[in-house]
């Protein structure tokens, strides 16, 4: 039987897409970089993505998880072809209250978690920008962050088991209830291994009381300096606030034209500030932010008035890439991360990188912890332009790493950043990972091609690696 043909008799009929309409609609993540499958499924159980996997391997084809799409590395775009495994309709979610934790289907997505979890007085912790469509199988597979995570930590240190299928089809349960498993840390190495060990089909994830009271400070500064010094001297002071967050002037204007949420235009950056706790604590607190911030020069200090205008700051920091899509034909995202006390120097070396390939730079970035989001504004349909901003940000991502910094900071590597991972690892490094991967995946069906450079492990992984195909960027 053909491919397709098995995977309708293991699901259903409509449950295995190969429509050309269709495969053009799953052959890409946010990023640029395009793939093509035979075809798509959308498995509703475990046993179906276990079955899946089974006919994947008897037909020596790779098998791609995909949640929302909305990843920025092409970690979900299937630049190998074969079969996209769509978590969307596996969306059950199983609230234990009294153990403040939650079993999760792979497919739910992120923000609905917390707003199910509300009357029960709870939430989920991680808040990626991209919350209200990218799910937890996407989280847990990037280890994803958010503006919420510099306090509490990246999804890895909310996931407390996952339910996983391995290769065979085999079905295994990592971690659990129990405050430590012993053994190794399995679940630890699934988490931030983006689809290329196995599928998470499941996750059992902490989730956190709802914050008492909070208070949101909008910050303006004259120079971006300024606002990151503000940033370094509360970090140092001992004092991590649940969220810090810059935005440089460009940036702030993107907002501003399309969703008004009272940005200071003018300012050349602004720092938005939360704290959460109890509402002494959390007056106390921002009464000190206040206080760094006007020592650092702040020209102004916005205190969020109500809920409603704390959700628009929100919703304007967390729309931001959508701002400037509705401004720019194409924009290219970079995600790194750097001491917080190198950010104004790597930000200086990103303007001049784009300055000398004569590019508009926009930033925007989870200061708190380091994390860079330069992103580029361009137009894909003038000759030679993809190949320019690919250059300029690749050469953006090797400054970061002369100043000390890592090569993503919460996107991942994907296919993106694939061919870099020799500047950040050694070739011991990378042939220990290669070695990992291939006790997971001895076929290599996994995600092929993504994270490990091509000879990580001086030769392909059951062959099924090819070249990326021509036209697959864009
Ligand atoms: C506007 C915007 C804002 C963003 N903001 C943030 C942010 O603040 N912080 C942040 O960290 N990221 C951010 N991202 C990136 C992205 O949203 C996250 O990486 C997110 O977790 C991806 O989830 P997804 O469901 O879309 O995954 P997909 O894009 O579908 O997949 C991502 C990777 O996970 C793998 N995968 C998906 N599901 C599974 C599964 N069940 N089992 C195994 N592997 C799986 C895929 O194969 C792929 O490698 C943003 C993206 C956009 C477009």
């Amino acid at each position: 039987m053909s491919l397709v043909d098995d995977l309708r008799s293991a699901l259903s009929h409509d449950r295995v897409l190969e429509e050309p309409l269709e495969l053009h609609l799953y052959s890409k993540d946010a990023s640029m970089m395009r793939g093509e499958a035979t075809c798509v499924v959308l498995t509703e159980t475990t046993d179906e993505v276990a079955a899946v996997v089974r006919i994947a391997e008897d037909h020596r084809v790779p098998i791609v998880a995909r949640g929302a799409g909305t990843g920025l590395t092409a970690g979900a775009s299937p630049t190998e072809g074969g079969i996209v495994l769509s978590t969307t309709l596996m969306n059950d979610i199983e609230i234990d209250v009294d153990n403040r934790t939650a079993w999760v289907g792979a497919g739910v997505i992120n923000l609905d978690l917390s707003t199910y979890a509300e009357p029960y007085g709870l939430h989920f912790a991680p808040d990626p920008s991209s919350q209200s469509v990218c799910t937890i199988g996407g989280n847990v597979a990037n280890n994803s962050g958010g503006a919420h995570c510099l306090a509490e930590g990246a999804t890895t240190s909310h996931v407390l088991g996952l339910e996983v299928v391995l290769a065979g089809g085999e079905v295994v349960v990592l971690g659990g209830e129990a405050p430590d498993s012993p053994g190794l840390d399995i679940k630890g190495i699934i988490v931030g291994s983006e689809g290329t060990l196995g599928i998470v089909t499941s996750a059992l994830v902490r989730l956190l009381p709802l914050d008492p009271d909070v208070r949101t400070l909008l910050i303006d500064f004259e120079t971006m300096e300024e606002a990151t010094q503000t940033v370094s001297d509360m970090i140092a002071a001992g004092f991590v606030p649940a969220a810090l967050e810059i935005m440089d002037q460009k940036m702030m204007v993107a907002v501003e034209n399309w969703l008004h949420a009272g940005f200071p235009t003018d300012a050349a950056a602004m720092l938005l500030a939360e704290v959460v706790g109890e509402t002494e604590a959390v007056t106390a607190e921002a009464a000190l932010i206040s206080e760094m911030a006007y020592k650092n020069n702040a020209r102004g200090v916005e205190l969020a008035e109500d809920e409603a205008h704390r959700a628009k700051l929100w919703k304007g920091r967390k729309s931001a890439f959508g701002a400037l899509a509705q401004i720019s034909p194409d924009y290219y995202l970079h995600d790194t991360v750097v001491p917080r006390s190198r950010l104004v120097e790597t930000m200086d070396e990103v303007q001049q990188i784009a300055d000398r390939y004569g590019l508009d730079v926009y930033n925007v970035f989870h200061a708190g912890d380091g994390n860079l989001h330069p992103l580029i504004s361009f137009d894909a349909s003038e000759e030679g332009m993809l190949d320019k901003v690919q250059r300029a940000g690749e050469e953006m991502v090797a400054a970061c790493l002369r100043n000390g910094g890592a090569l993503s900071g919460e996107h991942g590597i994907g296919l993106e950043k694939r061919d870099m991972m020799r500047a950040s690892f050694t070739e011991l490094d990378l042939d220990a990972q290669a070695r990992l991967k291939e006790a997971f995946d001895p076929e290599g069906l996994f995600n092929p091609a993504k994270i490990l450079p091509e000879g990580s492990r001086c030769f392909d992984f059951g062959g099924t690696r090819r070249p990326i195909p021509e036209g697959a960027w864009v």
